[in-house]
């Protein structure tokens, strides 16, 4: 299965999401590789510190160019089973580097076509745009995963995110499927928040994972450690959370 976890919105939880389900699936002992695919580079920065990007030589950018293979750019991460293809800000230049290239969408997926036998699972954090990075993580996936911020503009946006999804599902993917969408940032003491817990069940029904991901300082703090909220803090309610949602879905794949 690759997943990948989108919304174009900044700041909903993408990142937190990616890291911690991908964290979660490598510690029940399956082959786990976690593509960063934000320029901003946040996954990667989760779990390695950036001189050893520098000392590792390859990034993500560069399989996507087709000056290394994917391969050479993945490297291990403090997670057992968790393999990461690290992204820097040179991502940032595929853009302009690939316009105008016939296969710009399918980059990613012919750099996976090599080694995607060699995972259990795939996860791919994206940055906040709908823009060829975002479309190339989509035509490489199996499985989308849409995490929703409890809040009052939560469902801004979506009507654009699922068109997207629809174009790729159209011609590049047709067997594109949308896994489930995760409620991010909530606060269950606010009136608000069970508002707009309920607005998007109304959208998305069933789709909606029953595990909702809380506020919590300690998934906050945890990538500045370098470390998945499973070893930062086992007992915290974003770990407890995390578990449950990367059971949920494994069961829904
Ligand atoms: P971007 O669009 O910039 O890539 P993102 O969608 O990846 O953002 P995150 O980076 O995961 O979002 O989260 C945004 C901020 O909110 C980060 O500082 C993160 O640590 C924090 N955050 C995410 N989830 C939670 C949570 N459940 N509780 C507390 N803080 C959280
Ligand atoms: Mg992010």
């Amino acid at each position: 299965m690759v997943v990948t976890i989108v919304n174009q919105k900044g700041g909903v939880g993408k990142t937190t999401t990616s890291i911690n389900l991908a964290a979660s699936i490598a510690l029940k002992g399956f082959k786990t590789l976690l593509i960063d695919l934000d320029p901003q580079g946040n996954s990667t920065l989760s779990f390695v510190e950036r001189h050893e990007i520098d000392a590792h030589g390859a990034n993500i950018f560069e399989a996507l160019v087709g000056e290394k293979t994917l391969a050479d750019v993945v490297m291990d991460s403090s997670v057992e089973h968790l393999k990461l293809a690290p992204a820097t800000i040179a991502l940032a230049k595929v853009e302009s580097k690939l316009m105008g290239e016939l296969d710009a969408h399918f980059r990613l997926k012919d750099a996976l076509a090599s080694l995607i036998h060699e995972y259990d699972y795939i996860v791919i954090d994206t940055p906040p745009t709908l823009g060829m990075l975002t479309v190339n993580a989509l035509v490489a996936s199996s499985h989308v995963l849409i995490p929703i911020q409890s809040s009052y503009f939560a469902l801004e946006g979506t009507d654009d995110l699922l068109d997207t999804i629809e174009k790729v599902r159209a011609r590049p993917n047709p067997d594109l499927q949308i896994l489930g969408v995760v409620v991010t940032l909530h606060d269950k003491r606010t009136l608000l928040g069970k508002d707009v817990l309920a607005q998007i069940s109304e959208v998305f029904g069933s789709k909606v994972f029953d595990t909702v991901i809380t506020k919590s300082v300690r998934l906050e703090e945890s990538p500045a450690y370098r470390e998945s909220i499973f070893s930062y803090a086992p007992n915290s309610s974003g770990a407890m959370e995390y578990y449950k949602l990367s059971e949920e879905v494994l069961g829904r794949v």
